[in-house]
């Protein structure tokens, strides 16, 4: 989405109050083992502060992706507060020489919302998930989950000392 800043950027102090729910073209092919499963969904606002803008609000996202122990398919929300300042892209420009000026820029009156969204959302993204704390990953004998069912490698217990001592009685 693009935010149209006409009636704040003269306007120091000027304030818009942004509510979107909406798919971003840059999620569509998902990151790495990451597919993003819900809309974007931003809640907040852009305000002109001295011919800057600020922008703040509460981001959120669903996805879903693999746990890094045993591979099972895990849902998962992203969600947080977004403070960015953006500075308009001429100003930007006169910056250059100072490589740590990563500000979000505009250009005109227009906002481009999306990328800064994606922009923070990804950089948001946890870099590794498991499906719980406990998942002990994939078992060495049968390839199964540990944690499932289909692994039973575990219960393979030795015979129970009382029982041994059966063995044989009713031969
Ligand atoms: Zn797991
Ligand atoms: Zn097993």
């Amino acid at each position: 989405m693009k935010i149209d800043l006409t009636s704040i950027v003269k306007n120091n102090g000027g304030t818009i109050k942004i509510s979107i729910k909406e798919y971003l073209e840059d999620f569509k092919k998902g990151i790495g083992t990451v597919t993003f499963t819900s809309p974007v969904e931003f809640n907040g606002s852009v305000t002109n502060f001295n011919g800057m803008l600020i922008l703040k609000g509460k981001a959120n996202v669903d996805y879903s992706t693999v746990c890094d122990r045993c591979g099972e398919k895990i849902n998962k929300d992203l969600s947080l507060t977004v403070e960015e300042d953006i500075v308009e892209a001429t100003t930007a420009e006169n910056t250059e020489n100072n490589p740590d000026d990563d500000r979000f820029t505009f250009t005109g009156n227009i906002l481009d919302l999306d990328r800064i969204l994606a922009d923070c959302l990804i950089t948001n993204l946890p870099m590794s998930h498991i499906c719980r704390d406990d998942c002990n990953g994939l078992c060495q004998t049968c390839g199964n989950r540990i944690n499932s069912d289909s692994c039973n490698c575990e219960e393979k217990d030795p015979i129970d000392p009382r029982l041994e001592v059966l063995k044989g009685f009713f031969d």
